[in-house]
């Protein structure tokens, strides 16, 4: 069963990667390095293909936002989903604008609602310590957001519903954001951006395909609270995101 979800998993990554090449007109051979930008560009806006929404779509404003505060902007004092009644604030996201590196979280938990941004809590602080001490980065150089922008109650898994409303804007933000490589943090955001339920333990430290960008996922720094012995995997996973980086500005 497992094998099959798995073989589901490569099969959309790789999909993903064909429409992406078939978008980008490239008919080179796999392994070809593509370096125009303007191709890029139109790459990334096949993000949001399916969700231009018409004129009086919730999500019109979001679609044709230019910049991450007029995306802010439009999604406003959301009321999409059924989490509104029981949020403070609306998590949007942190960091660079031009972040290489984009860290992808699920939901914001309490610290992060009462405050405003994604991972400050214990958690956060542990995403912190590896950002910093970790990739000898400061947290403002990478772009920090997550899935779903409100709080579930009680921290439970965002639900379906709430994907389907919420997913465009993070979508969006990797489309302003270009970033070269996305870090997925945990199972949730990586089963719900790799559209797969293949268990996080098969997915992560393998580069997978994201509409054309480098996506890492990893261990979720709640569960290595619990869990401090699977650090390692965790920096092993890093170290892969390094090279990447360091492959491509060279
Ligand atoms: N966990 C997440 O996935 N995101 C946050 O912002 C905080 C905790």
């Amino acid at each position: 069963m497992e094998e099959i979800e798995e073989l589901r998993s490569m099969v959309a990554s790789l999909r993903r990667h064909l429409e992406w090449r078939e978008r980008a007109g490239i008919s080179l051979l796999p392994g070809a390095q593509l370096r125009d930008p303007e191709v890029k560009e139109e790459t990334q806006a096949s993000l949001l293909s399916g969700l231009e929404g018409g004129l009086f779509s919730d999500y019109d404003a979001a679609y044709r936002a230019r910049s991450l505060e007029e995306l802010q902007a439009a999604i406003g004092d959301c009321r999409r989903c059924k989490l509104w009644p029981g949020r403070t604030h609306v998590v949007f996201g942190v960091g660079n604008p031009r972040a290489k590196i984009m860290f992808v979280g699920e939901a914001p938990g309490r610290d992060e609602d009462a405050q405003g941004e994604p991972f400050v809590g214990r958690a956060g602080q542990l995403l912190t310590d590896i950002i910093t001490k970790g990739m000898g980065l400061r947290r403002n150089d990478v772009y920090i957001a997550n899935v779903i922008k409100c709080r579930p109650p009680d921290n439970r898994d965002p639900e379906p519903d709430e994907v389907e409303s919420c997913e465009p804007f993070l979508k969006k933000q990797i489309e302003l954001i270009k970033p070269r490589v996305i870090v997925a943090l945990g199972k949730f955001a990586v089963q719900t951006l790799l559209r797969t339920k293949v268990p996080i333990s098969r997915l992560r430290g393998v580069w997978h395909d994201y509409y054309g960008i480098k996506l890492m996922p990893t261990l979720h720094p709640a569960y290595l609270l619990r869990n401090p012995g699977d650090k390692k995997l965790v920096w092993e996973d890093i170290k892969k995101v390094l090279k990447e980086l360091r492959d491509a500005s060279a």
